[in-house]
């Protein structure tokens, strides 16, 4: 490891050591070491889809109406992708930084339950869960485990003969409210985000915030480490590829999430 970086891996320790209301911020880079592709990575969502084409609700609508043939395997591998992630050692540095009441919440941009999964108990998400379905009706929300949600989702797709809205909606499944539809309650472009005044108090409440993982392209979400600098907060940003929030960030550390807060961690002597 080079000089610069270890070096402020020791300075991240130190400024971690002097907080004690530590908020993480996340995107989706810190699910990349538990497989789930970031979306504007190579190799990413976004190189098989076109956002503005899938990624707002009545795009989604006309796609699967003119490629249904072409959307249902993409689903299907993301329904894959889902079923085989597990919190990588960055979701369980979070955990454990929470256990020693260091970590006060997170804040996250994913959908994917891992913060949870990790053991996490103070997660804002910002951008919904894909494993919690809302009924379009009443608004009564249901939280499904992992496995059985991927599992009945792939075998209703594969029992659909044409991938298309008429035989989606047709399967699609039911509030156990009022029996209307339901749909997976996450934030498409143009959707409000949820929970925005609890994701603000949270990160104006930071004495520290790690932000890890994100591109800071996605407003509001993006706003967030501003609102932590400008009440004092130390910043922390982790990522390999890019110091999105440069300037406001106090320790920059160009390595992946998980190989980060791991050797946090180890010099720190929580592992
Ligand atoms: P993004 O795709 O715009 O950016 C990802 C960022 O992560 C990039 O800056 C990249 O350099 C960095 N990165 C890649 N690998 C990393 C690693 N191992 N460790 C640390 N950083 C790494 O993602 P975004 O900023 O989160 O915004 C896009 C939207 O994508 C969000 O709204 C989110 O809801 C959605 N999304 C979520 C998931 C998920 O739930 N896991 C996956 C894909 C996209």
């Amino acid at each position: 490891m080079e000089d610069k970086i270890s070096n402020d891996i020791d300075l991240a320790v130190s400024q971690i050591k002097n907080c004690s209301r530590i908020v993480a911020f996340s995107g989706s880079g810190i699910s990349a070491e538990s497989g789930i592709p970031t979306f504007r990575d190579p190799g990413g969502l976004w190189d098989q889809l076109d956002p503005w084409e899938v990624g707002t609700v009545p795009g989604l609508l006309s796609a699967l109406e003119s490629k249904s043939d072409q959307l249902k395997p993409i689903f299907l591998n993301i329904l894959d992708t889902f079923e085989k992630s597990e919190p990588n050692q960055a979701h369980i540095a979070l955990s454990e930084l929470e256990k020693v009441g260091k970590l006060i919440g997170i804040i996250t941009q994913n959908i994917d339950n891992l913060h949870q999964d990790a053991g996490n108990t103070r997660v804002v998400e910002m951008h919904g869960n894909l494993f919690r379905m809302k009924c379009l009706s009443c608004g009564s929300e249901e939280t499904y485990e992992r496995q059985s949600f991927i599992s009945k989702t792939r075998e209703t797709m594969n029992q659909i003969p044409a991938f298309n809205i008429d035989n989606l909606l047709k399967l699609a499944a039911r509030c156990s409210k009022c029996g209307e539809l339901t749909r997976p309650d996450v934030v498409m472009f143009g959707e409000a985000v949820h929970q925005l005044r609890e994701s603000y108090q949270l990160a104006q409440s930071a004495d520290l915030m790690l932000v890890l993982g994100t591109s800071g392209v996605v407003y509001p979400a993006a706003d967030l480490p501003g609102q932590a600098k400008a009440r004092g907060a130390v910043v922390i940003e982790i990522n390999p590829a890019e110091n999105a929030f440069a300037s406001m960030t106090d320790v920059y550390i160009p390595l992946k999430a998980g190989e980060a807060l791991k050797e946090i961690m180890n010099r720190y002597g929580m592992t």
